[in-house]
């Protein structure tokens, strides 16, 4: 049993400002990383949105991120929480593989992981041309024709990116406007190498020889039903929030976000959220970061009242 003050879930951008600001607080937070350190982020090709930092990679953001939290004392464990039990109030139990942690406050940055399409021959074909990361496997695709699924700013960003090894790229999308913001649209409408396939779905994925090959496209306007080649599939169809942790132990919306109040607190007093896992609307590197800022602060009021609050109970006890 490790006793900690304040435990971190999630490496992302809420969590590693989470970090900077409780080790800066003197509260000497873990951080454990998660499946993924750096969350969504790290994967990122090109961050250029985030104020102060003129422009890079995830994993460059994410390092330097690490490296402040790390300067005021906050730890890093590159290790991932199987449980947790809230069910008692403070002190929270954490659990990885390896260790149990008891913690006075508990920060859930556990943020989002891609959504799933899914239609058949998806998982079949995850990492033999289905993929959701063109950062990460952008380079398999040099001189090949893939198709790029989603109308947002994910699929039109990782469109971009994509030119750079595939010969063409089809971005379908099930509507026949982008949700992408405008500078991405006018970039991507510009590209010699992008074309689009409007009000159209992907219903299958196929392929021969352990690689894809084609995928079954519908129009969804006039229902026509159609096979079109294609080497690559990329998925950028939103995100999901990684609540498995936390079903029937935090309040969440339909959607699974967890529910917090003005002070980043969850339905748990003393555990508080922060970044993708309850944030259903803006998910910008600069908005975790903001709300990783909120729910550290919170958390060190929070802590400093109970703090008093039971001094001066002990105080009341020894008059009594
Ligand atoms: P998103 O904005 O939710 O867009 C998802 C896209 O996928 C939409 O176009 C949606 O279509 C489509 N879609 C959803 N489910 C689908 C399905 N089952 N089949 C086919 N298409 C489907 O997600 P995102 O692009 O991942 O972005 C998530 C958040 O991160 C957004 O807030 C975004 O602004 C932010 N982000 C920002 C940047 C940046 O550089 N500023 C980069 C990446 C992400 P409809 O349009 O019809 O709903």
């Amino acid at each position: 049993m490790q006793r900690e003050k304040v435990v971190i879930i999630g490496s992302g951008p809420a969590g590693l400002t989470a970090a900077l600001y409780t080790a800066r607080a003197n509260l000497n937070p873990v951080v454990i990383a998660g499946p993924q350190f750096g969350g969504q982020v790290a994967p990122t090709h090109e961050i250029e949105n985030y104020p102060g930092f003129p422009g890079g990679s995830g994993t460059e953001l994410i390092e330097i991120m690490k490296g402040q939290a790390e300067r005021f004392g906050a730890r890093i464990e590159m290790d991932v929480v199987l449980s947790v039990d809230f069910s008692a109030g403070s002190p929270f139990t954490v659990r990885t593989g390896n260790v149990e942690y008891l913690a006075d406050a508990v920060i859930v940055t556990a943020g989002a992981s891609p959504r799933l399409l899914g239609v058949p021959g998806e998982a079949e074909y995850t990492g033999r041309g289905v993929s959701y990361c063109g950062t990460c496997d952008g380079f398999f695709f040099r001189g090949k024709r893939i198709v790029v699924v989603g109308g947002g700013d994910s699929a039109i960003k990782e469109a971009l990116f994509l030119t750079k090894f595939a010969t063409h790229i089809d971005v379908i999308h099930r509507r026949d406007t982008l949700r992408a913001e405008a500078e991405l649209q006018k970039r991507a409408f510009a590209h010699e190498k992008i074309d689009f396939i409007w009000n159209t779905v992907v219903e299958r994925i196929d392929g021969a020889n352990g690689k894809v090959t084609s995928v079954q496209l519908r129009n969804l306007q006039t229902g026509e039903v159609r096979q079109y080649p294609t080497e690559g599939v990329f998925i950028f169809i939103g995100h999901e929030p990684n609540n498995a942790l936390f079903k029937g132990v935090l309040a969440m919306d339909e959607h699974g976000y967890l529910i917090t109040d003005r002070h980043m607190m969850t339905s748990v007093e003393g555990v508080f959220a922060a970044g993708e896992i309850q944030d259903p609307i803006w998910k910008q590197v600069a908005t975790s970061v903001g709300q990783g800022t909120a729910a550290a602060m919170a958390a060190e009021e929070w802590l400093a009242k109970r703090e008093a609050a039971m001094a001066a109970a002990q105080e009341r006890q020894k008059q009594a």
